[in-house]
């Protein structure tokens, strides 16, 4: 009898699984989540507006009003979306993270875009940080990610969300997109320890490039760099950060040649 009634729970869990695995929603399906859900989401990502990022000083206008465009729910793992909008960092595979949103708020303030302007990031991630900055009106997004499947899963979020327009690119940022450049603002959400040459190279006269720089496996400082006329990097220290580092033949084989400052 006790035989029969272990072999039945198995089946039932087997049953359980099984229709679990062939009804499970496509990822990034925007109709795969119920309307209270996704009404749910939405109030939860004005609360995070206000509470982690407008109550932390961002006030740039269009900045604010992407973070609060921007499903980032599907943008994270579908076993993380009921902790999308928290004011953490979260693992989307592959050993990486889709930054904490405050950081993700203030790493596109500190672009200062404005319409016309072409921005590169490095380290594409999850896609989350190229949406919110292809929200911001009237700028051109390029990004590049060095994992393939990261790279490829971003693109096909985003490009479900209709964000067609931004350029993906799978390779090492390390080198930059050069023959897209110069571009007005470059970001990078991955910790090198120095500025790569062909970033620097790569960033307009007047641009801006907000970048965290740390020992690997440590903390490490933000910056926000604005090119001179004469080449000068202007360097402006805006706080502690804790990225995933940068990795790549790039940043391996030119440990000595960088330097700072850059
Ligand atoms: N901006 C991302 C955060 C991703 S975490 C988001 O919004 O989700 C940092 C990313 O940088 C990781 O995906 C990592 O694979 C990538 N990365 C690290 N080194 C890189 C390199 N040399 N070139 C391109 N991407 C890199």
């Amino acid at each position: 009898m006790r035989r029969i009634s272990v072999i039945s729970s198995a089946l039932m869990i087997a049953l359980t699984a099984c229709s679990l695995t062939t009804s499970a929603p496509p990822r990034a399906d925007p109709t795969a989540i119920p309307p209270e859900e996704e009404q749910r989401f939405t109030q939860q990502r004005e609360q995070m507006v206000v509470k982690t990022i407008k109550n932390r000083g961002i006030t740039d206008e269009d900045v604010l009003q992407a973070m609060e465009t921007v499903p980032r729910h599907l943008f994270v793992p579908e076993e993380q979306r009921v902790q999308a909008y928290g004011d953490y960092p979260l693992p989307i595979g592959f050993g990486q993270t889709i930054s904490q949103p405050y950081i993700v708020a203030m790493m596109t303030e500190l672009l200062e875009l404005e319409e016309g302007d072409r921005v590169l990031e490095v380290g594409t991630g999850s896609g989350y940080q190229a949406a919110v900055l292809a929200e911001l009106p009237g700028v051109e997004v390029y990004t590049v990610e060095i994992v393939p499947e990261l790279a490829q899963r971003a693109k096909e979020t985003l490009e479900s969300l209709g964000h067609t327009e931004v350029h993906c690119k799978q390779g090492d940022g390390y080198y930059g997109w050069p023959e897209h450049a110069p571009f007005d603002g470059i970001i990078v959400t991955a910790a090198p320890d120095h500025v790569p040459q062909p970033l620097r190279e790569q960033l307009a006269v007047g641009g801006r490039m907000v970048i965290p720089i740390g020992p690997r496996g440590g903390y490490q400082t933000l910056w926000q760099f604005v090119k001179q006329p004469d080449g000068e990097m202007k360097a402006y220290n805006k706080g502690g950060v804790a990225f995933v580092p940068f990795t790549g033949k790039g940043i391996r084989g030119n440990e000595e040649g960088g330097g700072w400052p850059p």
